[in-house]
């Protein structure tokens, strides 16, 4: 997809995968109950969903094995939290933003192949290669495919998603993302949360949140720097 044309926001979104759809409609759950709006998925090899869960840090309850109410209730963990203890198979997680260091330590333990991400998060590159951290890491021989991020719309699109709340990114963080080419999706998730459009793009499915923010994010897109 690199410096193509992607057609239509309808299209692109149509394009994806069950899995991808059903990251992004958790992630949408998320940002509807005040969660930061992160939404993951695990499935089989040919893409049947085993099990999918969202961001819970701002929830009282949840379902049972997942983490809620707490600094640790990350999408990716919920769904790892769900799978069977020694289940053999090599899942493929698919989630909406880059994982963090927590989450690339779950995914390191569980039984996961593949991780497929839509959005870049710069504040946790380099943390998912646990390699250098000692011989024996470094010579187990299951390791894990990352794929991603995405470089299209949709990519943009759950990196601007996971900015929305509930808080606003730390002045730490935000000087990290500036630094990392990320502020005009930081700024856009800011014009959203200031101008109120926010609570009325969560009115609407996220495929159709998607189409409404696209010609942003094209333009976005489209201003980026080549090569
Ligand atoms: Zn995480």
């Amino acid at each position: 997809m690199n410096g193509e044309s992607a057609g239509t926001p309808g299209e692109l979104w149509s394009g994806l995968d069950d899995p991808w759809r059903e990251a992004f409609r958790q992630a949408w759950g998320a940002l509807r109950t005040g969660n930061i709006a992160i939404g993951a998925c695990a499935s089989t090899l040919d893409g049947v969903i085993v099990h999918a869960a969202r961001n819970r840090v701002a929830d009282s309850t949840g379902p049972p094995g997942e983490a809620f109410g707490s600094a640790l209730a990350h999408a990716e963990v919920n769904v790892l939290a769900r799978l069977p203890y020694r289940q053999t198979s090599r899942l493929v997680l698919t989630t909406t933003l880059e994982p963090c260091l927590q989450c690339s330590a779950a995914i390191r333990l569980g039984p996961v192949g593949t991780v497929r991400y839509a959005g870049a998060d710069p504040l946790w590159d380099g943390c998912h290669d646990f390699s250098p951290l000692s011989a024996r890491e470094a010579a187990r021989p299951a390791k894990v495919t990352m794929v991603g991020p995405r470089d299209d719309a949709v990519g943009m699109f759950a990196t601007v998603l996971s900015r929305l709340g509930p808080g606003r990114v730390s002045d730490f963080a935000a000087r990290w993302l500036r630094a990392s080419g990320q502020g005009v999706l930081l700024d856009l998730a800011l014009d959203l949360q200031e101008s109120g459009e926010v609570r009325r793009l969560v009115a609407l499915d996220v495929d159709e949140a998607f189409e409404y923010l696209w010609p942003r994010l094209q333009s976005l897109r489209d201003a980026q720097p080549t090569g």
